[in-house]
């Protein structure tokens, strides 16, 4: 380690930056800051608190592969536990005292071979290397539906749920089924006066289990061994591979599998023909994001539940109108309608060298070599960056294995071999051809469907290619799709 560390700064203090003050301190950096807008850290877990929130991802694999956690409760991790997750790893591992709260970033550029950042509050910084973790699911979509600011009840996004609206006995309309509102419905269902579920197009519904862990159990995978022989790792890779397998593959015999699955499960849980019909998808399982769940079919057929597949023609002061003239009266809407999942770092302004603006190098869409590195960019590192892998897996395993490349390409850099660090252009442009072309080739874009999956040409904006592809590009960066000029001076402060 040269004697004059590099400056490195973290923007947000989510699953992803936290794994990097974690990791750059475990390597002996000690020049580093995290920035993040809100008061703590956690990122999706700190904001999303809506009832019935639980990550699909089997609890113990959503966790840091070097901070396993024993004590979840259920197969599936609630929400609020997965919170409590990382706040108490940011402790643990002193993230808390790397990290400025309260500071957004809304300016980065990279003047002189440094990036300048710029705050909100006014406060500035710079940095040799920048990381950003800001998230993917973070800016949360509101639907253009006229009249909504009419309407005399309590309405939110499911990500700013307005806990001081109580719930029992009220009448609820819930718009949007992906997982989320599925999860609130399910939530709620029984407690209601009336749930209305509004459904755009129907979704596959894949059955899982989430029971409880027993004391005992949670005791007993105190022991390392122990919970390692549980999450058996074999296992769930080779349900990881299958399931990217149905993704790349539709032919697949993994894809057949998944397919009748859901099918079963429709056929298996709800009796009346007519409610089945107007659940069932045209389109093919995986083409959305695929929705685990145990109980989304018992919560619409409870006799207080209702699935509204009338589009909206407007909200009104006293509740829904929808296309056939009827008004739903309602006391809470939620719009559990998702995020503006091409946002990333925006809508922070980033400058890279020579003037080139983010804003115009995805102008068509928001794109990087191999979702890390961008040209133009230097010393620019994103965590869940664009076209990454996403799916029904854990994306803290995605920024472990992101994060090892980055550590290679800082080694370099600390190294002194070079002063900045940036694919080049010819390495993105081949690399974005090849991930378009395959992405044409995937469930996402054959399956018959419209998802937030899709940019806004119709591409897929994610890895078209199967887990163990990302794992290998991930392992040892290609050296020749990078310019690395040799040092002018040493710059470090
Ligand atoms: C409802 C929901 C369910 C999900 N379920 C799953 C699941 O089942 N499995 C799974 O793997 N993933 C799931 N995800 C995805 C989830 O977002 C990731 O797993 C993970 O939490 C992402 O972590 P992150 O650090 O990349 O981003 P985030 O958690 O979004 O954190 C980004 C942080 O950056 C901060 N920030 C952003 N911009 C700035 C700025 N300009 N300046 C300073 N700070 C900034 C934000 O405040 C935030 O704290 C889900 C997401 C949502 C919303």
């Amino acid at each position: 380690m040269p004697e004059q560390q590099p400056r490195i700064v973290i923007l947000g203090a989510g699953m992803a930056g936290i794994l990097a003050g974690i990791r750059l301190q475990d390597l002996g950096y000690q020049n580093i800051t995290l920035y993040e807008k809100a008061d703590r850290v956690g990122g999706t877990w700190r904001e999303n608190t809506y009832p019935g929130l639980t990550c699909d991802v089997p609890s113990h694999f959503y966790t840091y592969s070097f901070e396993r956690n024993p004590d979840w409760t259920r197969h599936l991790p609630p929400g609020p536990e997965i919170q409590a997750y990382f706040e108490r790893t940011a402790r643990k591992y002193g993230i808390n005292e790397l990290t400025r709260f309260g500071e957004e970033c809304n300016d980065a550029s990279y003047r002189d071979g440094r990036w300048q950042l710029q705050f909100v509050s006014g406060h500035t910084d710079v940095a040799d290397i920048l990381i950003a973790a800001t998230g993917v699911l973070h800016q949360p979509n509101y639907p253009e539906i006229p009249g909504a600011e009419s309407f005399q009840g309590a309405l939110f996004h499911s990500a700013r749920w307005d806990h001081s609206v109580g719930l029992e006995g009220k009448r609820i309309g819930v718009i949007g089924n992906g997982s989320t509102g599925v999860q609130i419905v399910s939530a709620l269902a029984g407690k209601a006066a009336l749930l209305e579920h509004y459904q755009r197009t129907p979704q596959w519904i894949m059955p899982v289990e989430n029971g409880r862990f027993s004391e005992e159990e949670r005791a007993a995978f105190r022991d390392p061994e122990v919970l390692a022989k549980a999450m058996n790792v074999d296992e769930y890779m080779a349900a990881v591979e299958a399931y990217t397998q149905s993704i790349t593959d539709i032919e697949s015999e993994a894809s057949q599998a998944m397919a009748q699955a859901c099918r079963d499960n429709l056929e298996q849980s709800v009796t009346d023909p007519v409610l089945r019909e107007r659940l069932r998808p045209d389109h093919l399982p995986l083409c959305k994001r695929l929705i685990f769940s145990p109980d989304y079919y018992q919560a619409i057929q409870h006799p207080q539940a209702r699935l509204v597949s009338n589009g909206i023609r407007a909200i009104e002061a006293n509740g829904i109108r929808t296309v056939d003239g009827e008004l739903h009266e309602l006391d809470v809407i939620v719009y559990a309608t998702g995020f503006h999942a091409d946002a990333f770092m925006r809508p922070m302004s980033i400058t890279g060298r020579d003037g080139v603006q983010l804003s115009e190098f995805w102008q068509e869409r928001p794109k990087a070599y191999l979702a890390v590195t961008m040209p133009g960019f230097p010393n620019l590192f994103m965590l869940n960056g664009p076209n990454g892998p996403v799916g029904n897996f854990s994306l803290i395993d995605i920024a472990e294995h992101q994060w090892g490349y980055i550590e290679r390409l800082i080694a370099r850099l600390d190294a002194g071999e070079c002063d900045a660090i940036e694919p080049s252009m010819h390495a993105m442009e081949t690399f974005e051809e090849e991930r378009v072309e395959a992405a044409k080739q995937t469930v996402w874009y054959r399956g018959g469907c419209v998802s937030w999956y899709l940019d806004a040409q119709g591409i897929p904006s994610s890895w078209p290619w199967n887990f163990q592809r990302f794992v290998d590009c991930m392992a040892e960066p290609d050296w020749s799709a990078f310019n690395l000029p040799a040092p002018a001076a040493a710059s470090h402060t």
